[in-house]
């Protein structure tokens, strides 16, 4: 499970940058490990409070671990916070990314560097059927981005051209800043705030992107989702997000799945539930019941004498992914007739005459029970 860096900082889920901010220096205070040489535990102390900050001070990726938090089961895709983004699990093929790499931005991920800041997200919710979900689909997905504007090849100068270098950072689009504050003295490369980063200064603005260097666009990508797909569960396309406003790398499409329910099953990870109701004459007498799987109904004989509530288990008919198959679960419904005639209720009678407590596991030892604890036979008044 994801470490809650809440309670690393010490402070609630709603708490604002300022609060986050203080919380950050006094546990930096405390827990430097030039105070501490002597005790180690102070250095990972001191580790898993900056990494806390980290996130917890970047809003997007606060944001995004919010929703970690509050989606965990996400991590059931062989992903999640815990593995960052280290890559993960590879056996699904075709993806830039797997379900639940909603972390790829950190932790081991990607570099990004400091001047070029890279293009956001883009998050697209996208409903599949039960069974699309169960057997894995093909989907087009329309959506609109930021992409480089064409006319001046994303520079945003007329023609691509009408530009000069930036004088202060004398086009390198980096300036250095010296930071002292507290414990530390530290020197930081920045995007230079003249040209945003960009190292280029624009002499006339391009007319079609205005001087943004993007456009927006209509634009389309191809999945292919793996079998298996659950609500809240992902794919994450690198480079398919918005465009970075200076000159830096596309951001990410996630594709979230929402994934409808169906009529007649009930998943649990990769296996699936499904209850089957039977006649009393298929329960007692046994028989065989169409019972459906994702792809098509199989003949399920049941036994004699099964019990209503009784499960069982269909290996290998549940979700088959390149990683797990599961299996199907049945559960035996016996249904009681209702409206019946009076020739059927007589029937009825006639065969309950015939029976005894003792051709019923159940009602004998209920029967047993009774009798031992009030000298009773529950089934004669
Ligand atoms: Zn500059
Ligand atoms: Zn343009």
């Amino acid at each position: 499970m994801a470490k809650n860096y809440y309670e690393i900082l010490g402070v609630s889920k709603t708490a604002s940058q300022d609060e986050i901010k203080s919380a950050y220096r006094k546990l930096v205070k405390q827990y430097h490990p030039d105070l501490h040489p002597d005790d180690p535990s102070c250095a990972d102390k001191f580790k898993e409070i900056n990494e806390a900050n980290e996130v917890l001070s970047d809003e997007k990726k606060r944001k995004q671990y919010d929703f970690e938090l509050e989606h965990p089961n996400m991590g059931g895709f062989g992903g999640g916070f815990s593995q960052g983004g280290a890559g993960g699990f590879s056996g699904f093929g075709g993806f830039e990314d797997i379900f639940g790499d909603i972390f790829g931005g950190f932790g081991g991920g990607r570099t990004r560097t400091q001047t070029k800041s890279q293009g956001e997200d883009i998050t697209v919710e996208v409903s599949l059927s039960f069974l699309d979900a169960a057997k894995g689909c093909h989907k087009e997905i329309a959506y609109t981005r930021n992409e480089p504007c064409a006319a001046c090849k994303g520079t945003g100068a007329k023609n691509g051209a009408a530009y000069k270098t930036c004088e202060k950072c004398g086009g390198t689009g980096q300036v250095q800043y010296v930071n002292n504050s507290g414990f530390f003295r530290s020197v930081s490369v920045r995007a230079c705030d003249e040209c945003h980063g960009t190292g280029k200064k624009i002499l006339e603005t391009c007319p079609d992107c205005k001087g943004k260097g993007y456009v927006r666009a209509n634009t389309r990508v191809s999945l292919d989702i793996p079998a298996g797909a659950d609500t809240g569960s992902y794919i994450r396309k690198r480079g398919f997000g918005e465009a970075s406003r200076n000159g830096g790398a596309a951001g990410d499409l996630i594709v979230l799945f929402r994934v409808e329910p169906s009529k007649i099953f009930t998943r649990k990870n990769f296996d699936l539930y499904v209850e089957v109701p039977v006649s009393f004459r298929t329960a007692a007498l046994g028989g065989k019941v169409e019972v459906p799987t994702i792809d098509d109904t199989v003949s399920y004989p049941v036994p004699e004498g099964t019990q209503s509530g009784k499960v069982f288990c269909i290996r290998g008919k549940g979700i088959k992914s390149a990683r797990k198959t599961g299996d199907l679960y049945v559960t035996v419904s016996v249904e009681v007739p209702q409206k019946l005639t009076r020739e059927q209720k007589r029937r009825i009678e006639e065969l309950d005459e015939s029976t005894d407590v003792k051709q019923c596991e159940k009602m004998k030892r209920y029967k047993d029970n009774i009798q031992a604890m009030y000298g009773k036979d529950p089934y004669r008044s």
